[in-house]
């Protein structure tokens, strides 16, 4: 394929107050991808930051044509502002990445290699997460195993994150997803295609801090759960035969033995057991319907994922001006 020696890359860098990254980003990116440097694109999307992230990428832009600023008019979470940079990225290959080098730029001429042998997707895989807390390694571990044991459909390669190139047609495919709850991890494995993994090893934050926190991860566990799955939905079927069939059977002990030893009232304890577990099981179970109903209000809404404020850089004029 001719085009993948003449080729352009986008780069796809959420911020969400970032200020202190921006610089450092863009001077590793012409330090490690200099060969790489005039076919590159670099989207910001900042993500409705409260610090001076917006009027740094502003900047830059001043002096580099190949950076673009997607701003969104608050913040979305990470996943809607990838989704936003995904529009406006214009390269054959479109690279997410984060802003604060977790994700190694130098991988990127491996991945490129790999493309150009003809993968589709080239994604990256964290061979050791020393950078993570043990609590953080074990809890993404677990969710890894859970989610490719419940979901049929996709299953996600496990200590890959979304840094990864993906060729121009898969990156179609992601676009023309219509969900609001964009797990994107999960997304990208979705669409499929000819993928293959590079192992890396993940550095430490290289400014400021995670925006992610216990509290943040559950919740995004949980998006990516019950977005790939009906598995919970449907489990219910099965404990409820159970319980039933259970039940038949401890009915016919009790009708056996009134009929052949006469009635035998006390049973307020096993009587409690019963009503409390059976409450418990339903009261979960519903909580489970609740889980994809609320899902399913948010879907049904039919909201956007992210509202743009504005686009900012070269790539914003020759946008206006193919326009006009
Ligand atoms: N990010 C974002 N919106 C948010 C939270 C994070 O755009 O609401 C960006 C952030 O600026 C960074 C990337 O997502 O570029 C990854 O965030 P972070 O490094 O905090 O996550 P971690 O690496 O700790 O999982
Ligand atoms: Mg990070």
């Amino acid at each position: 394929m001719e085009k993948k020696h003449d080729f352009t890359l986008s780069l796809v860098v959420p911020a969400y107050n970032e200020e202190e990254s921006i610089q450092t980003f863009i001077d590793t990116i012409d330090k490690e991808l200099a060969t790489l440097s005039d076919r590159l694109q670099i989207v910001f999307v900042n993500d409705g930051s409260r610090d001076r992230t917006r009027q740094v990428i502003e900047e830059v832009i001043t002096r580099d044509p190949r950076v673009t600023l997607v701003n969104l008019a608050r913040n979305f979470g990470k996943e809607a502002a990838m989704t936003a940079g995904l529009f406006h990225a214009r390269g054959d290959a479109v690279i997410p990445m984060d802003v604060d080098l977790q994700d190694p730029p130098a991988l990127i001429h491996e991945f490129v290699r790999l493309w150009q042998e003809g993968y589709d997707t080239v994604y990256g895989v964290r061979t050791d997460r020393n950078a993570d807390t043990a609590m953080k390694r074990v809890t993404a571990g677990g969710f890894y195993r859970l989610f490719n044991a419940v979901s049929t459909t996709t299953k996600i390669p496990e200590n890959a994150g979304d840094f990864r190139l993906m060729d121009r047609r898969v990156v179609e495919v992601i676009k023309q997803l219509p969900e609001r709850n964009r797990f994107m991890k999960g997304l990208f494995a979705w669409a499929g295609f000819n993928s293959i993994g590079v192992p890396y090893e993940r550095p430490a934050r290289a400014a400021g801090e995670t925006k992610f926190n216990y509290w943040k991860l559950w919740n995004f566990a949980l998006d990516g759960f019950f977005s790939f799955s009906s598995w919970p939905l449907r489990v219910w079927s099965y404990i409820g035969a159970g319980v039933a069939l259970l039940s038949f059977i401890y009915m016919l002990v009790i009708i056996t033995k009134v009929l052949f030893f006469g009635i035998d009232s006390p049973g307020y304890a096993s009587l409690m057991c019963v009503i409390l577990f059976l409450g418990g099981m339903q009261l979960i179970s519903i909580g489970v319907i609740g889980e994809y109903l609320g899902r399913m209000f948010l879907e049904v809404k039919q909201r956007p994922v992210f509202v743009v404020e504005g686009i900012y850089g070269q790539y914003a004029r020759d946008d206006q001006q193919e326009k006009a």
